[in-house]
């Protein structure tokens, strides 16, 4: 068995969803469970539509409820012609629609919305979706059945964000879900979507579905994980800084979690944590490019010293320095208290025996931050700053790649320089306006120029 997830762009359209449909039967033979997203940009509408309401715009509220009923109806009959399959479906999907605008309609009565109405409104997104594919599956020949989303993914009550409960999702994908792979049918669901004990409709927070599909292979234990979505996989660096970045065959998961936090938006790591840990690996692929090669992310891929660069801009440098920090403990505890009262996460550190110096990303909290670091040394602040990274396993085993590094950014000022402990990250602060040339010729170092076919 394996999990096959498309992304809201391999769900944009009847001709998307075609392209869907003929790589889930080039799957065929392994037994795969498919995840949709929402088609893209519908989860933003709905939520839009929520707000909208709740503030009393019912016109503007419905005009999108009518778009996002035509956008689905349209493909639909693209995709299903108009046979009694596609009378079935056009009608559910109707019955559905009509169901948003009537909450749309009482949440605009109420002048209120609760985040459980917000999360009835937000699943509508996949429910739809889930449906329209499953249907177009079977119409492309597929013994393609739709499941319930929130006949499996149980979670808590935390409306907007809610909290997956694994046993119960072990326990219904076993039941629901297993024996109709067993029984040669390719079951279809909408990710993001979930609900309580009491089946109440929840979400798992944005971008769910990846999270969907990870939580359910993990139940499952499939053989692997496939998330579709526009791009290649991951790249060695941001292709709109270093235009001849290439893609990372294999990638450990420690690694692609690093990148993530550098903006790789390509997936959150943590959502397909659930799925990794037990062994089971997750490939990036492009729906556009079915044959291409993707990114396969593991756990134990190989450690190499350098496998990506990344880059920050807008970072903001904060230094305390103190003589009084000399041979005295506590001091870093109550620097980092101060960084953890404002809710200020700290990116890089790098410390000396009288020095602290950290970076932040996030400057909404900077004033009151910086009058409670004052008690505690000389502050200093520099903006402007960025981060470059060097991401790579095997970094700390690399005697060289630091020296490579530093003297490929030939002379540019470097502020702070930190080696995570694991290894994994090298860390250099520059100035902003270096990060650009800094990416470029650190990519050129590690990866060299490819020369344009
Ligand atoms: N449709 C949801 C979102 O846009 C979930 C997902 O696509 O992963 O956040
Ligand atoms: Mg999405």
């Amino acid at each position: 068995m394996i999990v096959v997830k498309f992304g809201g762009t391999s769900m944009a359209d009847a001709a998307a969803i075609r392209r869907a449909g003929e790589i889930v039967r080039s799957r065929l033979d392994r037994r795969p469970i498919v995840v949709v997203s929402a088609f893209a940009g519908v989860t933003n509408q709905l939520l839009h539509i929520g707000a909208q309401a709740v503030e009393g715009q019912l016109v503007p509220a419905m005009a999108s409820v009518q778009a996002l009923r035509d956008r689905h109806m349209t493909e639909a009959r693209a995709l299903l012609g108009d046979g009694p399959e596609a009378t079935a479906l056009v009608a559910e999907l109707s019955s559905m629609i009509d169901e948003l605008a009537a909450l749309a309609e009482a949440l605009s009565v109420l002048g209120h919305g609760t985040p459980r109405a917000m999360d009835k409104i937000a699943a509508l997104g996949e429910q739809l979706s889930s449906l329209v594919a499953a249907a177009a599956f079977r119409q492309m020949g597929m013994a393609a059945r739709h499941v319930d989303a929130r006949d499996v993914m149980r979670t808590d009550d935390r409306f907007g964000k809610a909290e997956p409960q694994a046993d119960e999702i072990s326990d219904a994908a076993r039941r629901v879900i297993a024996p109709m792979v067993r029984a040669g049918e390719v079951p279809v669901l909408g990710g993001f979507v979930g609900a309580t004990a009491h089946r109440i409709t929840t979400t798992l927070g944005r971008g769910g579905s990846d999270y969907s599909a990870s939580l359910l292979g993990a139940a499952l234990r499939v053989e692997a994980i496939e998330i579709w979505t526009d791009v290649d996989g991951m790249l060695t660096a941001d292709p709109r800084v270093v235009r001849d970045a290439r893609l990372i065959t294999d990638i450990r998961f420690d690694e692609a979690s690093e990148l993530a936090s550098f903006g790789a938006k390509v997936l959150h790591p943590s959502t397909i944590a659930p799925a990794v840990k037990l062994g089971i690996p997750v490939y990036v692929f492009n729906s556009r490019n079915p044959t291409g090669s993707g990114t396969r992310i593991t756990f134990d891929a190989p450690r190499r010293a350098v496998t990506a660069i990344a880059g920050k801009k807008s970072v903001t440098v904060i230094k305390v320095r103190s003589a009084r920090m000399l041979l005295q403990h506590g001091v870093l505890r109550h620097i980092f208290e101060v960084f953890e009262r404002h809710r200020t996460s700290v990116d890089v550190v790098a410390t000396s025996e009288v020095s602290v110096s950290v970076t932040i990303d996030d400057v909404s909290n900077l004033e009151a931050l910086l009058n409670d670091l004052q008690p505690l040394g000389d502050v200093s602040v520099e903006r402007n700053r960025g981060i470059l990274a060097l991401v790579g396993a095997g970094m700390s085993d690399d005697s060289q790649a630091m020296a490579r590094a530093l003297a490929a950014l030939d002379g540019a000022r470097v502020h702070m320089v930190s080696l995570s402990a694991s290894g994994i990250n090298l860390t250099l602060i520059v100035d902003g306006d270096q990060v650009d040339t800094g990416m470029q010729r650190l990519h050129a170092a590690f990866f060299g120029r490819q020369v344009a076919a």
